[in-house]
Parts: C-alpha cells; sequence; structure tokens
C-alpha cells in the first residue's frame, strides 16, 4: 500500500469556531491586526505554533493519573529522568516548565556580557535568552539556508567553516558555547545531519568549547538523517537520536514539540558544576530540582511522550503529512520553503505579497489576510519577528520573511489541510488586493506577540 495513514484513531473530539467573514474582520480590528491577540473560540484552524499543541496518547492520559505530586524526589521525576536520559545519555536532567526557561537557566548560568553565542539558527526566544545577558546570538547557517529554492536535504546544517573563523577569531574566552537547534526551526524546520553535529563537535573540540543542542524536535531530525543521510536507512529513530546526543556536552528542549507536551522543558548536561549552578538558579524561579515548574502529571506524561514520538510509524506519518500541504501549495505555483521542513510549512511572505514593500511586512500582512479569508491562523517568522530598528530610524529586516503553518501533532486530519490549501490557493489568485500592515506599537523584546498594527491606506501603495 503506497497511502501513509494516520497510524492512530481519534478517541477524543473538540469543537472548531466558526465565524463568518465580517465578524473576522471586526475581530481582527479588535485585535489590531495582530493573531496572536485573537480568542481560540474564533479561530477555526490553528496553525499559529506547534507547540504544546499536539493530542495526547491513551497512555500518556494514563500517565497523567500516575503522576505523583510529591515535592521533592517524586517518583514522576525518577520515571522522567529515566526516559529522557535513556535517549539523551547526559547524566544530568533538569526539568523545567518550558523550553525558554531551559534557556534563561542555561544562559544566566554560563552567558556573560559581550561573549558570542554561534549557532545553525537561533530560534527567537533563545536569541532574546542570549542577549538579556548582553552576549550576541550570531546565525552562521549553511549558505544555502538562506536561498529558498535550493533543495539542500540539511539546509538546517550550521557553517562549519565560518564557525571555525569564529572561533579562532575570538578564542574559547568568549564563547561560551556553540548551539544548533534540531531541527532549525526559524530556518525553515530544516533539519541538521549527522555529519554536520560531527564536523562542528570536532571544531568545537579543536578550541575547546562546549557543543550544546537545542533539541525541541529531536525526533523528526532524527527521522530526516534515517531517510535522506547516507548510512542511516536501517537505523532505528531512537538510535539516531542517542547517536545525536552523544556528541554533545548538553541540551535544552522545548517538551511541548517532540515530547508530544502540553507543556514543559528539560535540561540536559554532563557537567555536573554547570548542572549545580543552573540548579541553584533554578529554585529560584521554577521550584523544586526534581519538579522544575512542573506538576508530577506532567513529568509523566513528557516521559511517555518522549519516548512515543521515536515511533517510526509516527515519523513516517508526521513527515508525509506536512509534506502532503507543501507539495500541493507547489504545485499551485504559491512560493514555499524547499525541501519541505518537518513540523510546518512556510510560504515566502515577500513572493506571495510581492506588492508590498519590507515596510508594509508582507508575510505579516499574509497571515492576517489567511485568518479574514479562512478562519486559519498562522504565524509570521520573519520582518515583524526579526526586523531590527537602528538607531538612525532606518529597518535591517531579515535575510527571509516567511509565514509559518506550524501543524499541531496528531490533531487535524487530512481535510482540514485540504481545507488550508484551498483557502491559499484563494487567496493567492487575489494576492495583490492584499492590504499591507504597519506598526501602531512595538515592543522592543519578542515584538511579534503583542505589537499593534493598522492597515496601510491604498493610497500610500500607489
Ligand atoms: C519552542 C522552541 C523554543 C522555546 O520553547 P518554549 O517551550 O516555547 O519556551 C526554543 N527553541 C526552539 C527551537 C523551539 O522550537
Amino acid at each position: 500500500m503506497k497511502t501513509i495513514i494516520e497510524p492512530f484513531r481519534i478517541k477524543v473530539v473538540e469543537p472548531i469556531g466558526k465565524t463568518t467573514l465580517e465578524q473576522r474582520r471586526e475581530l481582527l480590528a479588535e485585535a489590531a491586526w495582530n493573531p496572536f491577540r485573537l480568542h481560540a473560540d474564533h479561530i477555526l484552524i490553528d496553525l499559529l505554533t506547534d507547540s504544546g499543541t499536539g493530542a495526547m496518547s491513551s497512555e500518556q492520559w494514563a500517565g497523567i493519573m500516575r503522576g505523583d505530586e510529591t515535592y521533592a524526589g517524586a517518583r514522576s521525576y525518577w520515571r522522567f529522568k529515566a526516559a529522557v536520559q535513556d535517549i539523551f545519555g547526559h547524566e544530568e536532567v533538569i526539568p523545567t516548565h518550558q523550553g525558554r526557561a531551559a534557556e534563561n537557566l542555561i544562559c544566566s548560568a554560563i552567558v556573560k556580557a559581550g561573549q558570542i553565542v554561534p549557532g545553525n539558527t537561533h530560534f527567537d526566544t533563545t536569541r532574546a535568552n542570549i542577549e538579556m545577558s548582553g552576549a550576541r546570538a550570531l546565525d552562521i547557517p549553511i549558505p544555502e539556508a538562506r536561498d529558498p529554492e535550493s533543495l539542500h536535504p540539511f539546509k538546517g546544517n550550521i557553517d562549519l567553516l565560518r564557525l571555525e573563523a569564529l572561533l579562532e577569531e575570538e578564542g574559547a574566552a568568549n564563547v561560551p558555547f556553540v548551539l544548533i537547534t534540531i531541527t532549525n526551526n526559524s530556518g525553515g524546520g530544516q533539519p541538521v545531519s549527522m555529519e554536520n553535529v560531527r564536523g562542528a563537535r570536532a571544531v568545537c573540540d579543536r578550541f575547546g568549547v562546549p557543543l550544546m543542542l537545542d533539541a525541541a524536535r529531536f525526533a523528526e531530525n532524527a527521522m530526516f538523517i534515517k531517510l535522506r543521510e547516507e548510512g542511516f536507512a536501517d537505523r532505528t529513530p531512537k538510535s539516531i537520536a542517542q547517536e545525536l546526543f552523544s556528541l554533545v556536552d548538553g541540551a535544552m528542549m522545548s517538551m511541548k514539540k517532540d515530547a508530544f507536551g502540553n507543556n514543559g522543558g528539560v535540561i540536559t548536561l554532563r557537567s555536573p558544576e554547570v548542572a549545580a549552578e543552573v540548579r541553584r538558579l533554578l529554585i529560584l524561579t521554577e521550584g523544586f530540582p526534581t519538579y522544575g515548574g512542573l506538576a508530577g502529571r506532567d513529568l509523566d506524561a513528557l516521559a511517555i511522550g518522549v519516548q512515543e514520538i521515536l515511533d517510526e510509524d509516527y515519523l513516517e506519518y508526521r513527515l508525509a503529512s506536512t509534506r502532503y500541504v507543501e507539495e500541493r501549495l507547489d504545485a499551485a505555483g504559491i512560493p514555499v520553503m524547499k525541501p519541505c521542513g518537518g513540523h510546518a510549512v512556510y510560504v515566502d511572505g515577500r513572493g506571495f505579497c510581492s506588492h508590498l514593500p519590507n515596510e508594509q511586512l508582507p508575510g505579516w500582512s499574509l497571515s492576517v489576510a489567511l485568518y479574514e479569508h479562512a478562519g486559519i491562523r498562522t504565524c509570521e517568522i520573519g520582518n515583524v519577528m526579526f526586523g531590527r530598528k537602528e538607531n538612525d530610524g532606518s529597518w535591517t529586516w531579515p535575510a527571509l520573511d516567511l509565514v509559518r503553518l506550524a501543524i499541531p501533532r496528531r490533531v487535524y486530519t487530512q481535510s482540514h489541510m485540504d481545507y488550508v490549501i484551498e483557502a491559499l490557493i484563494e487567496l493567492f489568485a487575489k494576492r495583490e488586493e492584499i492590504p499591507g500592515l504597519r506598526f501602531t506599537d512595538r515592543p522592543a523584546v519578542l515584538p511579534h506577540f503583542t505589537a499593534r498594527f493598522e492597515p496601510v491606506p491604498v493610497e500610500v501603495n500607489a
């Protein structure tokens, strides 16, 4: 059989919110044209994020019941630690309430002002945490990463030559660690090859710099390695993941992604000294080190999810279901990032809204138009998220202005996705009517979450 089916059936259902076009226009104005400000009741299909939005399995729900709420040393923690350690292999396992808490703790513990943290492409909260420590978050992906047309199989890779040159210049003292994000979320959900992580390990070893993974989507990355990298076809995703983690000194993970969690994160480390400093800080902000801001039942759900996600049938279906959307949009002539990433389809905002200049935020305008047209919520990863206003008032725009259709895990069916595809194709046919937007209020840190916008009057366009 050629058809790849969902390797599960539905046990619990939840209604989704239907609205009219007129209502959506009003709702957008009320939300200051920021989809983050919308009410869940008014969203038909929510592709804002794959973070914490997955459906848990019956086993995970059973784990919720088994959860042990002992304050210190709960059974849930030991089960969590064993499940994580089985994959990550590192001695120290520290739960946190989500990924950014893990980033904040690591940055507070080991990043100093003036330092540089290089990576393939830092995620937005990672960048913000590094910069809050006074350090610089430097993205050095391979050149193909910036080319939406490139079919490189591992577009998430870090540029090893640039990494080497940087470490040569800066030395270990100025680089607290190198961070590779798997898969490369901000770069289009693109995977990183085993060879690239091995290469980064060798470079880091030469200069005595630690190597860390941001492992939010480690299972999808492992499956890509199995499918695309020579020598891995016969390996299980789990053994590939284990090998990836064996190459690094530690990892941070948002367990809201590849652990099927609705909340949670983790730090793993080889160094007991760094772990001790992280735990010291964690007690101030997250809670006791055996629960890290989570309930015992969350730890049990995560312990089960982090193993369950490595199921090969699931991962095959997962990558196929994302590719299904990408291939149909591509066939309709809609500019999408290629090849297809794991958790999301990325539409090129500047290509879709080629009538809008960068100042009118083409990607953001597209995501707003898609909500207005069909009640679908997506997330811009581009000019609003990463645009920088310089001191002289001019703007520096990121290399790519993308709209991410993030696909929650085990949540939507193929007909939901067919609706999304149809909506985008309809919108593409009248793309020149999509109005541009501009900021009316732009917070300095993580602007996309709370910024306010207004449509740019059409006269300005003419
Ligand atoms: C989601 C994510 C984070 C942050 O995790 P949260 O759980 O949302 O705080 C960090 N890095 C990557 C790559 C992510 O996808």
